[in-house]
C-alpha cells in the first residue's frame, strides 16, 4: 500500500491555504487604500473605510473557520488513523478447528484489500521450533529417530473440505520436499480440491490407523519398514497421503488381504462414486507427479492411493547414508 501522509502534514497543508487566502484579501484592501489616498476624494475616503472594516470582518471570520476546519481536519485524520489501527489490531488468528470452518471477520473493502494477503499469511513453512518438537517428540519423532530434527519442515496450509468450509492444516514434511508441498497444497486450496483434515499424526498418538480411519492427511512420521533398518519413506517425512479413510493401502501377501485403515472397504471399489477419491490424473494426482512424487495407486502389485512419494534414487542423494 503507498504511504499515507500523516494526518499534522495533511492539517500543515490545509492551514498553508487558508494564510494564503488571507494574505490574498490583505492585498486586495491595501491596494484600495492607496487608490483612495491618490484621488483623495472624501466619497471614495468613506467607501475605502467602510470596505476596510467589512474587509476586515469577512478576514477575522476566514482566519476563524479556516483555524477550526484545519484543527477538524486533524481530529478528523487522526479518528480514521486511529479506526485503520484498531481494524488491524483486529485481524483474528484462524484457530485450530475440528469441524467449524475457519472464518475471517473481515469485512467490505478491507476484506477486499488483504484477501490477497490473509491467504498468503496462512501458508507458511516453519523450521521445527521447541514449541512444535514437544508436541512430536516421542511420538511422530520417536526415540529412535535416526533423522535430525533440522531435517524437518512444519508447514502450515488452509483446505476446505467436500462442502467447502475452510480449515487449517498443519504438516510436518522433509525440507527437501517443503517448498513443494507448500505449494501443491496451496494450488489445491484455490482450486476447491476438498481435503477433509490435515492434523499432525502425533494429535492421534501417532498412530497411522487412527489417523487414517479418522481420513486424516498426514506425512512425516518416523518408522523403519518392519522387519529391516530401512526408514519408510515417511519416516524421511518423503511420502504425503491425502484423503487416507477413502484412498487406502490394500495388499494380498499369501492369500491374505490387507487393508489400512481397515474401515475402507467400501471404498476399494474405485469405479464407484464417493467424496475425496483420487483419481489417476485429477488436480491432487497431477500436482504431486508434476513435482516428481510417485502414486501409491499406479503400484501393480500393491496399491496406496492416498500415498505420494520421491523415488529412491533422488533420495539416495540427499541421504546417501541410509540404507534405502
Ligand atoms: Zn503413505
Amino acid at each position: 500500500m503507498p504511504a499515507m501522509p500523516t494526518p499534522f502534514r495533511l492539517g500543515r497543508l490545509k492551514m498553508r491555504k487558508k494564510y494564503w487566502f488571507c494574505f490574498t484579501w490583505l492585498l486586495i484592501i491595501s491596494s484600495h487604500m492607496r487608490i483612495n489616498i491618490i484621488e483623495k476624494s472624501k466619497k471614495y475616503k468613506r467607501m475605502t473605510i467602510s470596505g476596510y472594516f467589512i474587509a476586515a470582518g469577512l478576514l477575522a471570520m476566514t482566519m476563524l473557520l479556516g483555524g477550526c476546519k484545519a484543527v477538524d481536519d486533524i481530529k478528523n485524520t487522526h479518528t480514521s488513523d486511529t479506526t485503520m489501527k484498531e481494524l488491524k489490531t483486529e485481524v483474528p488468528r484462524v484457530e485450530i478447528s475440528d469441524d467449524k470452518p475457519a472464518s475471517s471477520d473481515f469485512s467490505g473493502k478491507n476484506k477486499a484489500d488483504n484477501a490477497e494477503t490473509s491467504i498468503d499469511d496462512s501458508f507458511y513453512i516453519s523450521p521445527i521450533t521447541d514449541e512444535i518438537f514437544a508436541r512430536i517428540d516421542g511420538k511422530s519423532f520417536k526415540k529412535d529417530c535416526t533423522l535430525s530434527r533440522e531435517d524437518l519442515r512444519y508447514i502450515h496450509v488452509l483446505h476446505k473440505d467436500i462442502d467447502g468450509n475452510e480449515h487449517e492444516g498443519e504438516m510436518i514434511v522433509n525440507m527437501h520436499i517443503a517448498d513443494d508441498v507448500l505449494d501443491i497444497m496451496k494450488q489445491l486450496y484455490e482450486a476447491d480440491y476438498p481435503i477433509e483434515k490435515i492434523r499432525l499424526v502425533d494429535e492421534y498418538n501417532a498412530d497411522d490407523e487412527t489417523s487414517m480411519e479418522d481420513n486424516n492427511s498426514s506425512a512425516f512420521n518416523f518408522r523403519f519398514i518392519s522387519g529391516t533398518k530401512k526408514v519408510s519413506k515417511h519416516g524421511f517425512g518423503l511420502a504425503v497421503d491425502i484423503n487416507t479413510l477413502y484412498n487406502p493401502y490394500f495388499k494380498i501377501v499369501n492369500g491374505k488381504r490387507i487393508l489400512e485403515p481397515i474401515t475402507a472397504e467400501p471404498y476399494l471399489d474405485r469405479e464407484a462414486d464417493f467424496p475425496y477419491k483420487i483419481e489417476e490424473n485429477d488436480l491432487c494426482y497431477k500436482l504431486f507427479t508434476e513435482k516428481g512424487f510417485v502414486w501409491g495407486g499406479s503400484w501393480k502389485n500393491r496399491k496406496d492411493y492416498q500415498h505420494f512419494e520421491i523415488p529412491d534414487e533422488i533420495i539416495a542423494k540427499w541421504y546417501p547414508e541410509f540404507v534405502l
